[in-house]
């Protein structure tokens, strides 16, 4: 099939999942377990997605060579949601030279000596890459909105604390993003979709699996009693920053083969819009490059 018709049909299945604009989403109208009525195979969800990791790594190579946009990947979701799995297998095939990864934790004191978007601004895809962020500055109005404590370890001066603090940093943050957009980064972000009770189950597997145990925190089954806040403070999130340069998706995350297949189909189609070519050569290089080839025919 034509590289253009496929491309059309991803476009087809991503569409759904991809808000460009707040209003009026509800986080609740977006199944877990939706898979758009595909029943596929693991082997054949695995030729899918091989086909568009090898169409990401042929994108990346000229998204390097032009060394002009630069692409922002960011994922967010509940634990277990299968963040890592995703990025390892979504990216599997690009050149680790083009591409950074960087997973936020708690911040280290010196970054709480900053404001909020301090550490992710320094992690940010240099031009010509791909950047991953594991969690990212979304953190600061999901885990600080749930857990109203770490925001009084910020040391922000008391009167600009208010309990308009999360719309701020949501706006500080949409106006961050129109910014990076300005500056040529692509800005696409997932939220993986897993329901409360495929958690469960992924945490079970966890537990009773010991080459999965590492996998499991105590912290996790906790933070489970916040599962509403959550749902609220990512519906607000959702409304308050998809914008069309921005997307949110909103990935159904129960069936991981329907997850990665959709992030990687939503990566494909966003750079495919960029219509990048290798950069082209003018007269002058060309001549350049005669040049060299004949020194070099012309050795010993
Ligand atoms: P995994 O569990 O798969 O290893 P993870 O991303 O869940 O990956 P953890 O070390 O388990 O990694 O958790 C990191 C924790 O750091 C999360 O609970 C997250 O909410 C928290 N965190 C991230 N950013 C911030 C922040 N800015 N302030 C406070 N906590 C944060
Ligand atoms: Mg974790």
């Amino acid at each position: 099939m034509l590289r253009e018709d496929t491309v059309a049909r991803i476009q087809k299945y991503v569409r759904p999942f991809c808000i460009t604009n707040g209003k009026g989403f509800h986080l609740k109208d977006f199944d877990p377990g939706d898979t758009c009525g595909l029943h596929l195979g693991k082997a054949e969800a695995a030729d899918l997605l091989q086909q568009g990791t090898e169409w990401l790594a042929e994108e990346q190579s000229m998204l390097y060579a032009q060394d002009r946009w630069s692409l922002l990947l960011v994922f967010q979701a509940m634990d277990a949601a299968g963040k890592d799995g995703t990025i390892k297998h979504v990216m599997s095939g690009v050149n680790p030279q083009g591409c950074q990864v960087f997973s936020f934790k708690q911040p280290s004191r010196e970054d709480l000596d900053h404001d909020f978007l301090w550490r992710y601004a320094k992690s940010l895809p240099e031009r010509g890459r791909i950047g991953i962020f594991n969690r990212s500055y979304y953190e600061e109005v999901l885990v600080v909105r749930v857990h109203q404590e770490i925001l009084q370890g910020q040391r922000l001066p008391a009167p600009l604390v208010s309990k308009r603090i999360w719309d701020e940093r949501l706006a500080d943050i949409a106006r961050f993003e129109d910014y990076l957009t300005r500056q040529g980064t692509i800005i696409l972000k997932f939220f993986l979709n897993v329901s409360r009770k495929e958690q469960k189950k992924r945490f079970m597997e966890r537990l009773d699996n010991p080459e999965k145990n590492w996998k499991f925190s105590p912290s996790d089954v906790h933070e489970r009693k916040f599962w509403g806040d959550y749902m609220h403070a990512f519906n607000e999130t959702i409304r308050a920053t998809a914008s069309k340069h921005a997307p949110w998706y909103v990935v159904p995350a129960d069936n991981k083969w329907f997850t990665r297949l959709l992030v990687a189909a939503a990566i494909v189609e966003a750079v495919e819009k960029l219509e990048l070519t290798y950069p082209k050569v003018d007269a002058k290089r060309r001549k350049e490059l005669a040049a060299a080839r004949a020194a070099l025919a012309g050795e010993a």
